[in-house]
């Protein structure tokens, strides 16, 4: 047994089956200063108790006269369970015959009612729980052969017990893990993994082992550790990081901690490391942070996030998901000229109302959900545009917005054409929305994406410029059609001379491409006008219209004719 465990008296439980309530008294007594006690009134209940997986028995003190089920029927059904039998039961009577055909039926030891001294039931009991615990077959359960940690089941035990013996105390629960772990073990073998979770194990010990201290390996590369509160977590685990480096010369081997301080122990143990874990989760890829602590919101987010995840298919399938249109208006003639529109998602959940879409596009781009999303918006686009082209005889070319996801799907032109012919509208009809930053991200790969896309006759614009810190070498070899300058820049240009000078600059770039540029966001007439006079083809802003169901955006059609 593991003696950190129990520093602060962590106790093994033993589980008193005795139908007379003083006797349970006196033996709970005896014991309870060594031990954590349950106790159970008849052989049925200790049956049920037993059987609650995840508290774990040590002894079974057992009376043999009882009402429901007797203390023999029970010891026969304890010794046939393969989950129970290691479990040691010392039979309590006061007939000799009775001791004697219990031993017979696996029972390990007896005490003789009346009861004996303390200190002699004591030393029984302690002898019988010693004697199961050095068979092996018993420890190597308990424990992680590699790190010498708990394992889930007895961790749980243990923490339970430290509930028990303590529960005013204020306890944190952490959840560690390594990042990259599987790179480490393809990289430089698993010897060298197995090696650094044990130094890990190790080092937790070291910080650790002075308090109370319970810990665990559930898998893999995730430690679980139950431990006293403390205030601050302030560079605690850095000395742990550096030290692996240093042992195993693999550079920037980080450790990332997540951390649920003062736990709630009417909760579930599992849902305590749920938080903590969640906590760990969040930080993952993000370097400049070591340890991140649960919080409420946190949980709220997450559970938002599952629900949308949960939610999105009965959205699509419902129609709850629509798509609205916002004009884009050419600005070079003396009257401005409907030329475009964007299309943009809307969700209107039936539950939780309407949910914008910087709350979910961020979370479907990151689990490859928005590619379902987006494909949904462009059938949609393509079907609009063919309906206003039979309803007004004008054709209102349409631009979606595609993900970096979507750029790296081999089937996307194929995809992209079969919604053009399925619609019956021209390839051109359909722009696409790309934003800067996939392109500084893979320029080379984006390049080949869109030089494809467009010798089939898609036009691609550049979303949101400015933000993606693109090198000037870079734009000048990337074939676009239209470069949309971010909103950012709009908004301040007036105000800030900065801004505007970028805005300028913005449009001599896309005068050199000879390409459009437009730019989104605009909602002042003084916005309008500098943009003109800088030579600005396209505007979108709330200045015209904010992005409007289709059956509104039929009057600006109407205007135009
Ligand atoms: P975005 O592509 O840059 O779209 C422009 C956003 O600016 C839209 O927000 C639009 O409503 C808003 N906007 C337009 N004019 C003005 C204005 O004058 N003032 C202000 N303050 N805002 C204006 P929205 O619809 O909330 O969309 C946010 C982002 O979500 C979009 O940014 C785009 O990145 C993403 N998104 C929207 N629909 C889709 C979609 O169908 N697929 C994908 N992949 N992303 C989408
Ligand atoms: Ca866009
Ligand atoms: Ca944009």
């Amino acid at each position: 047994m593991s003696d950190f465990a129990y520093s602060k008296g962590l106790k093994r439980r033993i589980l008193i089956v005795e139908d007379e309530e003083i006797n349970r008294e006196i033996l709970g007594n005896m014991l309870q200063d060594d031990y954590a006690v349950s106790y159970a009134e008849n052989g049925a209940q200790a049956l049920e108790m037993l059987h609650e997986k995840k508290v774990r028995y040590s002894l079974i003190l057992l009376d043999l006269l009882m009402p429901v089920m007797s203390g023999e029927e029970l010891l026969g059904k304890i010794k046939a369970d393969e989950m129970l039998s290691g479990i040691p039961v010392i039979v309590m009577t006061s007939e000799k015959p009775a001791e004697v055909s219990s031993i017979k039926h696996g029972a390990d030891d007896f005490i003789t009612k009346p009861y004996d001294s303390p200190e002699v039931i004591k030393a029984r009991c302690e002898r019988i729980i010693q004697l199961y615990e050095d068979k092996s077959i018993i420890r190597s359960a308990e424990k992680d052969e590699l790190t010498g940690l708990f394992t889930r089941e007895f961790f749980h035990e243990y923490v339970r017990q430290a509930d028990d013996y303590d529960e005013i105390s204020s306890d944190d629960a952490i959840v560690l893990n390594v990042e990259h772990f599987h790179m480490i073990n393809e990289m430089f073998g698993r010897d060298m993994g197995d090696e650094i979770l044990k130094k890990i194990a190790n080092a937790l010990m070291q910080i650790f082992g002075s308090g109370m201290y319970i810990g665990c390996r559930p898998d893999a590369d995730y430690f679980y550790l139950y431990v006293d509160h403390r205030d601050s977590y302030d560079g605690l685990f850095t000395g742990l990081s550096d030290e692996l480096e240093k042992y195993s010369h693999i550079p920037k081997i980080r450790i990332r901690a997540g951390v649920y301080q003062n736990v709630d122990k009417q909760i579930s143990i599992d849902e305590r490391f749920d938080h903590a874990k969640l906590a760990c989760d969040r930080i993952r890829g993000d370097y400049t942070r070591e340890v991140n602590f649960y919080s409420r919101e946190m949980n709220d987010a997450d559970l938002f996030h599952e629900r949308l995840i949960h939610d999105i298919d009965d959205a699509i399938a419902n129609r709850n998901l629509t798509v609205f249109y916002q004009p884009k208006y050419g600005i070079q003639s003396e009257k401005p000229e409907l030329r475009s529109a964007e299309a943009l998602i809307r969700w209107k959940h039936p539950e939780l109302g309407m949910i914008s879409p910087g709350e979910f596009i961020p979370l479907f781009e990151s689990n490859g959900l928005i590619q379902k999303l987006d494909h949904y918006v462009w059938r949609e686009a393509a079907s609009q545009i063919r309906k206003w082209r039979d309803k007004f005889g004008v054709t209102v070319p349409v631009s979606v917005n595609v993900s970096r996801v979507d750029i790296y799907d081999p089937e996307l032109e194929n995809g992209l054409i079969e919604i053009i012919e399925e619609s019956g509208i021209n390839v051109s009809d359909l722009m696409l929305e790309i934003t800067e930053s996939a392109y500084a991200d893979d320029a080379k790969g984006l390049t080949d994406v869109a030089d494809k896309l467009r010798a089939r006759g898609f036009k691609i614009e550049m979303d949101d410029f400015g933000t993606g810190y693109s090198s000037l070498n870079m734009i000048t070899t990337i074939p676009i059609d239209v470069l949309k300058i971010d909103m950012s820049f709009i908004r301040n240009m007036n105000r800030d001379e900065k801004n505007r000078k970028l805005v300028e600059l913005v449009m001599e770039i896309a005068d050199f491409l000879k390409v459009p540029a437009v730019a989104e966001g605009v909602e002042d007439e003084s916005q309008l006008e500098a943009l003109k006079k800088m030579g600005c083809q396209l505007i979108q802003g709330y200045y015209f219209s904010k992005p409007v169901p289709p059956e509104d955006f039929e009057k600006f059609i109407k205007q135009e004719a």
